[in-house]
């Protein structure tokens, strides 16, 4: 991570033959850094933080004409104990919201119909910028965008997210009934200790409000095993939470110390083996629920978005982020699609295109 000050200064000491090293906030910089190492030979270290400062108008490349990202804020607050985001991604920055509607409607009118607004929190959105403009707000106001398109948004902070939220979710038909939502664990005393700021019963309250509004909503989240010193008995709080919630998938992760992080400098007594075997059960267990969940799509007619082929299949996917593969023309390709779930696997569903 090169915008951790200690991490430049190893580099600029130990490898002389690098020229520089800049933090993503300086990536507007870029021709002026090289420019000055070309015709100066000096060695440039561009690694303070950029205060506040967002550069608009830099051209983006896109790898997909279907898809597409967009940065709604940079920096993270939270400092969650194990995570080196903050320290290198400095403090939350925020896009304004006229920037962001002009992007949004730029790809709608090229033709984008799956999009993306990304953030380390989306759900801090607005608050440096003293407008009166939350995330939900702005969720809201680029869902009234006209075309034909689904909004998704990653990621969220369980302390932040709230009902207002999940409201504007349910209210608009382009926002994708899925939410990105991390737990990270389901034991308290371990949130605590991650620095996390909910408890299990404030998730889990969140949970029951979305699916009360809206009972299809496709849950996926982030967990991580074997946190230093999280007990048998902690860890099985953590399944307990997922067998309540079953989610539809799961990001996994046995915990790894990220140097400079206070989690790194944490005991850790629990073997590579145990937390191993933690992490085997926790796959089982949500692998279990993922096929259970993806068979009761067998038999429905689902939209999808067919975004690819797989051989003589198309691939597709549905609102809640599910991938189909399915049977049908490749007239398809690139377009909303009704497709009839014949089948599935843990990972996936396959289906046919009902014309
Ligand atoms: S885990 Fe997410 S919310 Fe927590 S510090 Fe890292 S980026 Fe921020």
């Amino acid at each position: 991570m090169m915008g951790q000050p200690e991490v430049a200064a190893r580099i600029k000491k130990s490898y002389r033959h690098v020229d520089g090293v800049f933090n993503p906030h300086h990536l507007w910089r870029f021709p002026e850094l090289l420019y000055t190492v070309l015709t100066t030979g000096k060695r440039v270290f561009a690694t303070e933080d950029s205060a506040g400062a967002i550069a608009e108008g830099l051209p983006v490349v896109r790898s997909n004409n279907l898809k597409a990202w967009v940065s709604i804020m940079y920096g993270c607050n939270n400092f969650c104990s194990y995570c080196i985001v903050p320290y290198v991604r400095g403090r939350e920055r925020s896009r304004r919201p006229e920037e962001i509607v002009a992007e949004v409607k730029e790809l709608i009118a090229a033709g984008y119909k799956d999009i993306t607004l990304l953030g380390q929190n989306v759900n801090s959105y607005g608050k440096d910028l003293g407008l009166g403009v939350d995330f939900a707000d702005l969720l809201g106001e680029l869902a009234e965008l006209p075309g034909e398109f689904w909004l998704r948004f990653m990621t969220s902070h369980p302390k932040d997210a709230t009902k207002k939220l999940f409201d504007t979710i349910a209210s608009h038909e382009k926002i994708a009934k899925q939410f990105h939502l991390p737990f990270q664990s389901g034991n308290d005393r371990v949130l605590k200790v991650m620095n996390r700021h909910y408890d299990s019963a404030q998730y889990l309250a969140l949970v029951d409000y979305g699916r009360s509004l809206m009972p299809g909503l496709v849950l996926t989240s982030d967990v991580i095993v074997g946190f230093p010193g999280e007990t048998e008995e902690e860890f099985e709080d953590t399944i307990r939470l997922i067998e309540r919630v079953r989610y539809d998938a799961l990001f996994t992760f046995i915990f790894s110390p990220r140097p400079g992080t206070p989690a790194a400098k944490m005991d850790d007594p629990t073997p590579k083996e145990e937390k191993n075997r933690r992490f085997d059960r926790l796959c089982e267990v949500q692998n279990r629920i993922s096929q259970e969940i993806h068979q009761a799509y067998v038999g429905r007619t689902m939209r999808v978005l067919v975004d690819g082929k797989d051989g003589e299949l198309l691939t597709a996917r549905t609102e809640g982020g599910r991938l189909v593969r399915m049977t049908g023309p490749d007239c398809l390709l690139g377009q909303f699609a009704e497709a009839k779930i014949t089948g599935c696997t843990t990972w996936s569903l396959t289906g046919e295109s009902v014309l």
